[in-house]
Order: structure tokens, then sequence, then C-alpha cells
């Protein structure tokens, strides 16, 4: 199997002719509840391409655990490792988009943020039977490094998405790290310097190569994919569609990498799988929903 641990969330998002300024009451117009997280989207991902996928995590008791859970097993995802809470709420994300699309957002960590030892302790005994972990850096960062310490102690590819951007990565993860998976503006706050371009993303893969990760994959976007080992640096380019959202195309992305590399393929392969799963997010609008399912994903590749 391949194994997510990471965060499950569930986005309300209410739509308004604007934002509310300090103290307004404003009548929206539509609602929805949408479920997210980078982890549970990365799970998501994969399980809609064919991989038995495991979710290590939490969610909350009351306040959208159970649907949470549901969400999951309906995309099949295996939640028997999901701890359920009861003493806090799901992670949550209340989003207001106005009409001509900005958005504010806050969110909650909720079970989430609670995270911890326990929850690597259940990833444990799934990991000799797995083929990678997936991690991402929406719940406690010394669970992650425990997580990533886990998996390359069992030999297992473990991939990390350093999402959302952050400036500092403690020393000892790098190492820990087959493959780290930064957009532009994550690998850019990371190294230090603007990375916008193939060139700057190279020098950017070199920089967490010599940290001490395996492989370096910088997501560009549109402008399409860098990739560098120790041995070899090679560009793959975006796939031309029609772009709706590129929400959850960076989780999608990590969901056709790691299912390429279940499945026995070359990481220069892995990564046109992600890219051309990232391109097939961005056609349609949201996160979930927009991930591909398994025959969507091989009519794509196909032609
Ligand atoms: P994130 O979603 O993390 O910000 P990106 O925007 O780089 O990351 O998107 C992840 C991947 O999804 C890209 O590397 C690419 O493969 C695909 N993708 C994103 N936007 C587009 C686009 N406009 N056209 C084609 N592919 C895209």
């Amino acid at each position: 199997s391949v194994i997510v641990f990471g965060s499950i969330n569930l986005d309300l998002v209410a739509t308004a002719s604007h934002l509310p300024t300090s103290g307004e009451t404003l009548l929206g117009k539509n609602f929805f509840q949408v479920p997210g997280g980078k982890g549970a989207n990365q799970a998501v991902a994969l399980a809609r391409l064919g991989i038995p996928t495991q979710m290590v995590g939490r969610v909350g008791g009351k306040g959208f655990g159970a649907e949470l859970l549901d969400n999951l097993q309906t995309a099949g995802v295996q939640t028997e490792n999901i701890f359920r809470d009861e003493s806090v709420s799901s992670g949550v994300a209340i989003i207001i988009v106005d009409d001509v699309g900005q958005n504010q957002i806050v969110v909650v960590p909720g079970a989430n943020g609670e995270v911890n030892q326990a929850d690597v302790e259940r990833l444990l005994p799934l990991l000799p039977t797995a083929k990678a972990l997936l991690l991402q850096l929406e719940i406690p960062l010394g669970a992650v490094v425990a997580a990533a310490k886990a998996g390359r102690n069992a030999n297992i590819t473990v991939i990390l998405d350093p999402a959302p951007a952050q400036s500092d990565l403690p020393a000892e993860l790098y190492p820990l790290v087959d493959i780290i998976t930064p957009n532009e503006v994550e690998a850019g706050q990371l190294v230090g310097f603007k990375v916008d371009s193939q060139e700057s993303a190279t020098k950017a893969a070199i920089v967490f190569l010599q940290r001490g990760v395996k492989s370096a994959i910088v997501k560009l976007g549109a402008k399409g994919v860098v990739c560098a080992t120790a041995e070899e640096t090679f560009f793959v380019p975006a796939f031309p569609v029609n772009v709706v959202d590129t929400v959850a195309a960076g989780d999608a992305f990590n969901g056709g990498l790691a299912a390429a590399l279940y499945t026995g393929m070359s990481l220069h392969q892995a990564v046109v799988w992600g890219a051309a799963a990232g391109a097939l997010a961005a056609t349609k609008p949201g996160a979930q929903t927009s991930l591909p399912d398994k025959l969507t994903f091989e009519a794509f590749l196909k032609d």
C-alpha cells in the first residue's frame, strides 16, 4: 500500500458579493462543505487512481469527524488508522469568496494540530508492507520528523510535500526524505531566493540535494517540473490543458507521482504521471472534486 500521514480538513465555503469588513454582517449567496486537507487530498488522489491507500491522522469528535471519515471511505481510502479525537473539533477552513474570486480564509487545525507520537505508533505496523509514505506540513512538525524517521527505518520511499510554505525546516528532516516536492513559493522560501523558472528551480533542487534529500522535484505550475537527483537532472513540460482552477493540483501531482512509484515505474515516468494528474486536476473546480479517476487518467496519458 501507500500511506499518507497528514491533515484531514473540512472547508466551509460561503460566497458573497464582497468580503465583510470588521463588524459587518453580510448576507451570503451560497454555502458549500468541501472535504480537504493536503493529507486527505493526496490520499484521495491515490485511491482514485486505484492504489491501495491508508490514511493515518486525526479527525475531531463533534464537528464533522464522521463526515470526514465517510468521505475518505467513499473515495476508497482505508481509514482504520485515523483516530477520532472526541476532545477537539475536526480541522476546518472557514472560507469566504467574493464575486471577483478574492478570498478570506481562517484555518483551525483542530484534530490535525494534535497529531503526535501516538499516531506515529499507529503508523509503524503499516510500514513493512508499504511502498511509500507521503507527508506534508499541516500537522505538527515533530510528528512529521518522527514519521519520516520511521519511514526511513522501514526502507520505504518517503515523499515530503513542504506545504504550506515555511521559511525553515529542521536540518535533520532533509536526510530522511527520498523525494521533496515543493512548488515555486515553497521552494523559494526554503532556499531563500526567487524560484520562478527552469533555471532557478534547478538551482533550488541542487540546494535540496546538498541538504540531504535524494531527489528534488520543483513544481512550476504551467511552466513544468524540474527534477534533480545525484545522477541526473531533467525537465518535464506541463501538459497543455484548459485551466479552470489549480486548487489541489499539487496534491494531485503527489498522488500521481506516488501511484507511478507504487506501480514500479522510473522516477522520470513518475514525474510525468504527477504532471498528468496535476494538469487534470487543474481542468476541474474544487479540491477533492477535481482529482482524476483511473479511467480518465489512463485515457489522458494515452493521447
Ligand atoms: P501547487 O498546486 O502546489 O501550487 P503547482 O501549481 O505547481 O503546485 O501545480 C502542481 C502541478 O500541477 C504542476 O507541476 C503541473 O504538473 C500541474 N499544473 C498546475 N497548473 C497547471 C497548468 N496551468 N497547466 C498544466 N498543468 C498544471
